[in-house]
C-alpha cells in the first residue's frame, strides 16, 4: 500500500506538539496537509527549494505566493 504522507513530518515545525496553534487547528492542518495534499503545500515545496532550514516559520502551507518572493529575492 502506497504512503500518502509527507516526508518532511517529524522535522517540520508545523508537526511538532508544540507549534502554538490550538490543537484543533494543528489536527486539522496535519489532516488536510501533512497526511493530503502535502505535494502542495508551500513549506514543502520552500524545503525542496531552498533548504529546510531556510522555510521561515511562519510560513503557512497555502502560502505558495510567499514562496515565490522567497525565490526572487
Ligand atoms: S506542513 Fe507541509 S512541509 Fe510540513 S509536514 Fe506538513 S505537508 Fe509537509
Amino acid at each position: 500500500m502506497a504512503v500518502h504522507a509527507c516526508d518532511h513530518i517529524g522535522y517540520c515545525p508545523l508537526t511538532a506538539d508544540a507549534t502554538g496553534y490550538s490543537p484543533e487547528f494543528a489536527r486539522n492542518l496535519r489532516t488536510v496537509w501533512c497526511r493530503g495534499e502535502f505535494t502542495a503545500c508551500a513549506r514543502y515545496h520552500a524545503a525542496r527549494l531552498l533548504g529546510s532550514e531556510n522555510v521561515p516559520i511562519d510560513l503557512f502551507p497555502v502560502d505558495r505566493e510567499r514562496v515565490s518572493r522567497l525565490l526572487a529575492n
